[in-house]
């Protein structure tokens, strides 16, 4: 009866708590290790302008578990914002992309690239953030204009003064900033005029079904107008396709990202790959192997 079913469904619903929450015990404890034991790396992903020239790149976390295996960014930057382990795994990506820009400054393949980063708002609202960053930037010398944060709306769920105050204190220094993911959270649109920002990114859902969806099609030529209005660079990203890179154009977008330009890949693949395209006519975004 009645009573039955409702002791399965409990039961069910508390077995697959319980599997989640294995789960995330897993990750949070192999995590902690990979951390110690500096076995987590990036891959970097171009940014292209509307000729196809690279002007930056994209840092991305990528981790392979001896037990657990290759496990998703989507599966672990989640985990480490609830148990905070997103605090040094964000100041170990900073540091490293820091280091990275230094490297790049006296290579003349790399130097004039921007290289961005993905910030977690938790690790923004750490009391450390601004201190950390400025640190880093010392420690290596760099211009700080060629680093790129990227954040989302999620950031503006707490204090927006106090956010968009930090904000300028890192613009100030030069440090550029990036909307990711627009389009899909839930900021308000008064927010997007009080932020220090350089760019949006349209969210690649709606770059997916473009060509074939009116609304999607409807809500890019919105966010276009949008940020361009404001002065904003707006980036596509997701871009999979030569014809939507094309339909992408005709539109007025002049950035983008996405596995038609290039698929995340080891840093040291990049430089080969400069090296090979620079001076040459050929896009620089020859499709190389997949990094999964
Ligand atoms: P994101 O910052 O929006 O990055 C874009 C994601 O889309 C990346 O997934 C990238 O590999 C993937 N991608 C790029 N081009 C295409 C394409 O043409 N088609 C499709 N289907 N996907 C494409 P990834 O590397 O799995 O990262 C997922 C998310 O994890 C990132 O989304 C970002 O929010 C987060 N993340 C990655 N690295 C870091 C990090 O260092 N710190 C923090 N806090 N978050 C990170
Ligand atoms: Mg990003
Ligand atoms: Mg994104
Ligand atoms: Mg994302």
């Amino acid at each position: 009866g009645a009573a039955k079913n409702e002791g399965n469904a409990v039961r069910f619903f508390n077995s697959e708590m319980q599997v989640e929450v294995t789960r995330r015990t897993r990750i949070e404890t192999a995590l902690r290790k990979a951390l110690r034991q500096g076995s987590l790396n990036f891959h970097l992903q171009s940014q292209v302008d509307e000729s196809g020239r690279i002007f930056g790149m994209e840092a991305l976390l990528r981790w392979h578990d001896p037990e657990l295996g290759q496990v998703a960014p989507s599966d672990f930057i989640p985990v480490a914002e609830t148990c905070g382990l997103i605090v040094p795994l964000g100041e170990w990506v900073i540091e490293r992309a820091c280091e990275m820009l230094a490297s790049w400054q006296s290579d003349p393949l790399m130097s004039t690239l921007t290289l961005a980063i993905n910030i977690s708002p938790r690790q923004f609202h750490n009391e450390r953030f601004v201190d950390h960053a400025v640190k880093c930037l010392e420690k290596n010398q760099i211009d700080a204009t060629k680093l790129e944060l990227e954040v989302t709306e999620g950031l503006l769920i707490e204090n927006v003064a106090a956010t968009v105050d930090k904000m300028d204190r890192l613009r100030q220094l030069g440090i550029r900033f990036s909307l990711d993911d627009f389009g899909t959270g839930y900021a308000s649109l008064g927010y997007l005029k009080r932020l220090p920002l350089t760019q949006l990114k349209i969210d690649q859902s709606f770059v997916r079904d473009l060509l074939v969806d009116a609304n999607d099609e409807a809500i890019v030529r919105t966010i276009l107008a949008l940020g361009h209005s404001l002065n904003l660079r707006v980036l596509a990203e997701g871009v999979e396709t030569d014809l939507q890179a094309e339909r992408l154009r005709e539109m007025g977008c002049r950035f983008f990202q996405g596995y038609f330009f290039s698929r995340p890949q080891p840093e040291p693949n990049w430089r080969e790959q400069l090296l090979l395209t620079q001076g040459s006519d050929d896009k620089p975004g020859v499709r190389p192997a997949d990094d999964h």
